[in-house]
């Protein structure tokens, strides 16, 4: 048996000197790290191990080393980002209908301050969502999501009470939370960003979605998103979830892919872009599908002529019908969020974004 609690222990043995040049020692007797049995230093005197046998002892416990301080970078990195993306999206003002820094939008129940409450509720979590995709190695990626899922209830709980019971960020915690899984599970396997493998992960994740989930006729009492697909046929999250984030890719991201640094009039502009092209269901559930198609046209006309008035007159609308586009706002972020995984660990070359 191989003593596993003894706390020192020699890997290499380096001499140390203080300033002065004279040799010091921590005067603790280090176990060698191969037996575990004797001092390390009897068995380098002694050479008691066989250096092959030493090599091949240590290269992989080396290289394990290094994956993991790797793995606790990208942790860090990605969480950061996101927080940041949603951070982002929320600060941007003015917006249309939603929440921003000078105004509630079309909500009398939340504001600015709700949803820095609410963010920073739920970002303690999202370092959990990278480790879930990276230790994740089963080929079925549908068995993913109840994983992914029991995280995002955990952060409901959270939100909800951070913001006296008011849904702020419900849907961000489900995108959001399957991109971080999807990023953790991509760099598990490659150290670059690539856009098709991390979609075809969101895709794997939440095959079937929208039929699973949203076509069950015998329920009596429907979520919002069953509601709005028995009337409408729209999925909403769950189809742009399960389509692999195809409004963030196609509207939303070629918007920022030349973008240098991230700015308010690019994000309107990328925000614009999703808002015209996403039958949003929160639009939907406060209204009906003609008014969603004017806000559309108009956001439409706004992206095609970006002036003060244009996106003024989106604004106007908003407040007029009393509608807010939340499921775009939460696109805006999660495209915020992948341009900015992009720039860290991918490439924004004609291969990954066609404008
Ligand atoms: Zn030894």
């Amino acid at each position: 048996m191989r003593r596993e609690s003894v706390s020192h222990r020699g890997f290499i043995d380096a001499d140390l000197n203080d300033e002065e040049g004279v040799s010091f020692s921590s005067g603790k007797s280090k176990l060698c790290f191969f037996c575990l049995e004797r001092p390390a230093i009897e068995c380098r005197r002694e050479n008691a191990h066989e250096p092959d046998e030493l090599r091949s002892f240590m290269f992989p416990k080396m290289a394990d080393y290094c994956r993991q301080q790797q793995e606790a970078a990208i942790v860090k990195r990605l969480s950061s980002l996101a927080q940041q993306a949603i951070l982002f999206e929320i600060s941007l003002s003015p917006k249309p209908g939603l929440v921003d820094k000078f105004s509630n939008g079309s909500h009398s129940d939340m504001n600015y301050q709700t949803f820095i409450n609410s963010t920073a509720a739920i970002s303690p979590w999202f370092a959990e969502l990278v480790q879930q995709g990276y230790s994740y190695y089963d080929s079925d990626l549908t068995k993913a999501l109840p994983l992914i899922r029991n995280i995002g209830l955990r952060m409901e709980s959270a939100m909800y009470e951070a913001t006296q019971n008011i849904n702020t960020q419900k849907g961000i915690i489900f995108l959001m939370g399957l991109s971080l899984f999807a990023c953790g599970k991509l760099f598990s396997q490659t150290d670059q960003f690539a856009i098709e493998d991390f979609r075809n992960i969101i895709r794997g994740v939440c095959k079937d979605l929208v039929k699973n989930e949203l076509t069950n006729e015998s329920k009596s009492v429907k979520s919002h998103g069953e509601d709005i697909f028995h009337q409408y046929g729209l999925g909403g999250a769950r189809a742009e979830a399960e389509s692999g984030l195809a409004t963030v890719f196609d509207f939303g991201l070629p918007l920022l892919a030349g973008v240098a640094e991230l700015n308010d009039e690019d994000a309107m502009k990328c925000f614009l872009s999703v808002t015209a092209n996403n039958n949003d269901t929160n639009i939907l559930y406060r209204s009906n599908p003609g008014v969603l198609e004017n806000f559309k046209e108009l956001c439409k006309k706004a992206l095609a002529d970006f002036n003060d008035q244009s996106y003024s007159a989106v604004i106007d609308f908003c407040q007029s019908e009393k509608i807010s586009p939340g499921g775009s706002a939460d696109l805006l972020a999660v495209t915020i969020f992948v341009r900015s995984v992009i720039k860290t660990y991918g490439k924004f070359g004609s291969e990954d974004i066609k404008p």
